[in-house]
């Protein structure tokens, strides 16, 4: 029927040895990866080490009739390490526990490595392991990351003071529009398969969705700044939850001026097609992986004209609201719908 490998042709461990060849090791950290019963690292002195994992479930995270295994696997490593990054740390090395439907072939699985490989590269951290097992359900993949910062300058979201500037990364609302296109090409695509999927003029959102990168560039320019953020998170989940997260952590309340919130062009324009407020898409919808992040008020003269930086608004005393104000200068409480998981 097809050249495609199955997976029992190869077994376990033929395909830990398959998708392993293909593994670099950067990390002078690194003093033994794959093949032993556990990895061996050196932690760098004087830092300490973050640690974070995600899951991500075919059907409730991915849908693999847009998703291509490549995108998957870069994906899976770029929303961890841009959990790294939100700590103000750089990552350093993973593992990654994958559970395969028998319906997979060998090729498909060295196709998601292929991506993981490439974030791999793009973030410079080591895969150092895993685990590998077939499964009744979907494809899941269990990523987890170590990284390393400073000792001490290891950013919580709890550090914001009332005056703090609210500073977000790159733009918002993306990675959500691009959702919306593929789910309706999806639908094109289930009513007729001879459809053709029209993206072209889609490139921008559907790249935010499908192949997200963790902004660790944004942590090495506040570094090189001289600037450490007094708290920060990564905007997974849309605008709006996260700097309610972030202020709840800190004890703070928020003004967020909504004509400053940063929406890309491409975004817009999808948005008015699909009939969509631009704005509800940066609050709410997800999977943007920026860093949001709060600086003292004396860094201002450092960010202000800062390409991928924008001053959102500032944070207040607790017994404010966090509030959403409208170019007419009229505040209204800001709601989190965000992602739900259950
Ligand atoms: P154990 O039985 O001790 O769990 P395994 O046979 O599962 O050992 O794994 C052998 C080696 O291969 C280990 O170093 C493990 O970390 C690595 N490994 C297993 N599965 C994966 C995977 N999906 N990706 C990367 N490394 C893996
Ligand atoms: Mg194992």
């Amino acid at each position: 029927m097809s050249d495609l490998t199955p997976l029992h042709a190869l077994g376990e461990f033929g395909l830990i040895r398959r998708l392993q060849q293909k593994i670099t090791l950067r990390q002078p950290g690194t003093v033994l990866g794959i093949g032993d019963d556990a990895a061996i690292l050196a932690p760098t002195a004087g830092q300490e080490v973050v640690m974070t994992t995600d899951l991500l479930v075919e059907g409730v995270h991915f849908d693999l009739s847009f998703c291509p295994l490549k995108h998957l696997g870069y994906k899976a490593v770029a929303v961890n390490v841009s959990d790294i990054a939100a700590m103000n740390a750089l990552p350093t090395q993973l593992v990654l526990g994958l559970a395969v439907p028998s319906r997979f072939s060998v090729e498909a699985i060295e196709e998601l490595y292929e991506g993981v490989r490439l974030a791999c590269e793009a973030y410079n951290v080591d895969l150092v392991g895993g685990d590998t097992t077939s499964t009744r359900t979907g494809l899941t993949l269990a990523v987890t990351v170590l990284g390393e910062a400073p000792a001490g300058q290891a950013v919580r979201r709890s550090g914001g003071k009332p005056t703090d500037l609210l500073c977000v990364s790159g733009d918002l609302g993306g990675a959500y529009m691009g959702l919306q296109v593929l789910e309706r090409e999806k639908q094109v695509f289930l009513a007729d398969p001879e459809a053709q999927p029209e993206l072209d003029n889609y490139e921008y959102v559907v790249q935010r969705q499908l192949r997200p990168e963790a902004r660790l560039d944004v942590v090495h320019e506040l570094r090189e700044l001289g600037l450490t953020p007094t708290s920060m998170i990564d905007v997974s989940d849309g605008l709006a939850s996260e700097v309610m997260h972030l202020c709840a952590a800190s004890g703070t309340g928020a003004r967020v001026f909504t004509d400053n919130i940063p929406v890309a062009n491409p975004t817009l324009e999808a948005a008015a097609e699909f009939n969509l407020d631009p704005l509800t898409c940066a609050l709410n919808g997800g999977e943007d992986y920026e860093l949001l992040f709060t600086l003292p008020v004396t860094a201002y003269e450092k960010i202000k004209n800062h390409p991928d930086i924008t001053i959102i608004g500032h944070l207040t005393d607790k017994e404010d609201a966090v509030s959403l104000v409208t170019k007419a200068g009229q505040a209204v409480p800001l709601q989190a719908q965000g992602w739900k998981a259950f």
